[in-house]
Formats: structure tokens, C-alpha cells, sequence
């Protein structure tokens, strides 16, 4: 990652810090950044006056914002960098540093995949089916096909998306995409997402049915594979950080599925279940936590709440109970699954275990609104 190309805009900070007088600031930078966390304080202490904390804890999203612990420092402001703000609330005056990462990859060697995408998304369109009855065996095949989604499609449309550094390129990418005949949509999504062609781990809410396909601007897979999975669209990559261009493979995704089939399969015997609860203030899902303790009881088995701030496995492989469903950040289950002891599993897969949820309605990846 350069980071001399990142720009980090401490100003509206500084200025806000000044203008309120305080004294005491509380900075969350996330892990890439982490690095240049020190450089920084001493631009803000520099520039402002005022004294400022790291927060040194792992920090992955606007979902983990710090709160009561840093309120009882005596903390009066927490300036969180390079996420945006969420449809929540923490309880401590939060401001939002932007970091944008100046990238101009060339277009031109996603050209030949984006065009294979569009004509997957027509033969999908062409073959919309009605939902008609099917067979047990056949819906578990349905369940297992990353493009066999259900619901239809009524367009063939390239959805332009990016991580956060990267949504100021979008304008200029969709000009030059429309420019060289594609129909471009830059998604706007619900409540969690600040801006348009944003996504997060949790929340791929701008997708709609005149989609067929995407390009996504950002590096890694961490968002590409929740965007395949919650869609079951095909999907580009373009990496401002590198230039270069792949796409996420439909094999790569079918052998989540695979997997996500296995422990589904794994749990259905399961008498006990601990149920997490993350204390994180965009993760605390408490009611759909409630709501699978009921689920089990309905069941015959039991359910353990068990709240975390952070989830691992060595803070609840020792438990007593046969699985976990993860109500804290959906992507724990979906990506780290392997490196637990015990089937972990989310709260739709366990409604799939219990009967509640149909396996032919497909996949649905476990998003927070
Ligand atoms: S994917 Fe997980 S870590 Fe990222 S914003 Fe969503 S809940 Fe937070």
C-alpha cells in the first residue's frame, strides 16, 4: 500500500477539536493505517492542543466505535478515521476523518471479463424461471449454485461499487464505462451506508434486481466474496492499489456454500447452542439474539446469550455446547469458521437447520440493515 498517495484530512478535526475546546481526544484508526497512528498525533496534538489517546484495540469498522470505556477517561470526542458514519449511535461525540487513496488504474484489462459478466447476466435474465415446485434433492442443489439465485433479474446493468477510499473514483469510472457501452448503475443503499457505491462486509443493500453484474474498485476480497454470496452475480475487481484486474470466482463461492451446507447439515443434531451477542455498538444484535433463543426453545434445545466484544475462539471453544450462532458481525461465521472448534454458524443457517427456512430460496447472506 503507497501511503503517500493516501490523504488523511486531519483539518476539519483540528478545527472541530479547537472549536469545542477539548482537551482530551480518543483516535481510532483502522489496522492497515495503524502504522502511521503515531505521525498523526503528533499532527492533532501539534495542530490543536489538545491531548489524544489511541484507541490500540482492533479496530475493522464504523460498527466498533469506542465508547463508555474511553467516556470514563474523561475522553470528550472520538475522531474515528477512513470509515463512515453508520445508522448508530455510541453515546460519545464522534467525528468522522475521511481518508480517499489518489488510485487511476486502467480500465482495460477488465474490459474482456466485464463483458463475459454481461453476457452470463443476459442468458441469466433469459432464463428467468417461474418457481416452480421442486424436490428436496433439487433444492439443495438450488441452495448450493452461487448463480442459481431465485429471484429474478430484469436488467443487465453494471453495478459500480467500491470500499470506502476509493467512492470519489466512481463518477469518473462510470463516464468511462458508459463511454465504452455499458449500462452503469452506482448503487445507493440503505441506512448503514453513507454513500452511494459504498459497501461493507455486513451490507450490500444497494443491490437491485436491474443489476446483473459489478465492478468492484478496492483491493482484497474481503468484500467481493460478501457481494457474490448476498447477490450470486458475477463480479470484477479493479485495485486502485496495484492496477490490476480479476474477478471472484464462482467456484471460490460455490465452495463456501459447500462448506456453509456442511455445518448446516452438522448442527441439525445439536442440542445446545451459544448464542453471541456482540457489544460492539453496530454489532449488538439483541433482539435477533432473543429471537433464536425462542427459535430453540420452539426446537427442544437450549439456548446460551452469551455477549462479547471481541469474538475468538479461545473465548468460547470451551463452552459446554454443541454449536454457536453468531449474532455479532456476520463475517466471524462466514470466514473464520474454520478456526473454531465447533460448528459457528449464523442466524439464517440455523433457521435452515431447524426447518424454519427453506433450502430452494437459496443462500442469504446475513446482513445488517
Ligand atoms: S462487516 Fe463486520 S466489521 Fe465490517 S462493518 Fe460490518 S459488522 Fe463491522
Amino acid at each position: 500500500m503507497d501511503l503517500e498517495k493516501h490523504d488523511f484530512q486531519l483539518e476539519e478535526l483540528v478545527e472541530r477539536i479547537r472549536n469545542n475546546d477539548n482537551r482530551l481526544v480518543a483516535l481510532q484508526v483502522p489496522e492497515g493505517l495503524k502504522i502511521q497512528a503515531l505521525e498523526m498525533i503528533d499532527a492533532i496534538e501539534g495542530e490543536s492542543g489538545a491531548r489524544v489517546i489511541l484507541a490500540a484495540d482492533p479496530c475493522y469498522g464504523a460498527c466498533d466505535l469506542v465508547h463508555d470505556k474511553m467516556k470514563m477517561m474523561g475522553v470528550e470526542l472520538v475522531a474515528h478515521m477512513g470509515h463512515s458514519q453508520m445508522n448508530i449511535d455510541s453515546g460519545m461525540p464522534t467525528h468522522f476523518i475521511p481518508v480517499t487513496y489518489d488510485g487511476d488504474p486502467e480500465l482495460a484489462g477488465c474490459m474482456p471479463i466485464l463483458e463475459r459478466h454481461r453476457e452470463i447476466a443476459q442468458s441469466k435474465m433469459d432464463s428467468n424461471t417461474s418457481g416452480s415446485e421442486v424436490s428436496e434433492e433439487e433444492a439443495k442443489e438450488m441452495f448450493l449454485d452461487a448463480v442459481g439465485r431465485s429471484s429474478t433479474l430484469e436488467g443487465i446493468k453494471l453495478g459500480l461499487v467500491g470500499s470506502i477510499q476509493h467512492l470519489h473514483l466512481l463518477e469518473d469510472y462510470k463516464n468511462r464505462l458508459e463511454m465504452a457501452g455499458f449500462e452503469v448503475v452506482i448503487p445507493v443503499g440503505g441506512e448503514r451506508l453513507t454513500f452511494p457505491g459504498q459497501v461493507l462486509g455486513c451490507n450490500y443493500s444497494g443491490d437491485e434486481p436491474t443489476i446483473g453484474h459489478y465492478l468492484f474498485l478496492g483491493s482484497g476480497d474481503f468484500h467481493p466474496i460478501g457481494l457474490v454470496l448476498h447477490t450470486g452475480k458475477p463480479l470484477a475487481m479493479l485495485d486502485p492499489y496495484t492496477g490490476d484486474s480479476s474477478e471472484m470466482s464462482f467456484e471460490r463461492i460455490e465452495r463456501i456454500l459447500r462448506q456453509r451446507f456442511g455445518l448446516i447439515m452438522a448442527v441439525g443434531e445439536a442440542g445446545s447452542f451459544g448464542i453471541l451477542i456482540g457489544e460492539k455498538p453496530g454489532q449488538m444484535r439483541r433482539s435477533l439474539a432473543i429471537r433464536m433463543k425462542k427459535l430453540l426453545e420452539k426446537h427442544g434445545k437450549r439456548g446460551y446469550l452469551l455477549a462479547l466484544d471481541h469474538v475468538s475462539p479461545d473465548l468460547i471453544d470451551f463452552y459446554p455446547v454443541d454449536a454457536f450462532v453468531n449474532t455479532a458481525c456476520p463475517r466471524i461465521a462466514i470466514d473464520d469458521s474454520t478456526r473454531y472448534a465447533k460448528p459457528l454458524i449464523t442466524p439464517y443457517e440455523l433457521e435452515v437447520a431447524l426447518g424454519e427456512k427453506k433450502w430452494e430460496s437459496g443462500y442469504q447472506f446475513d446482513e445488517i440493515p
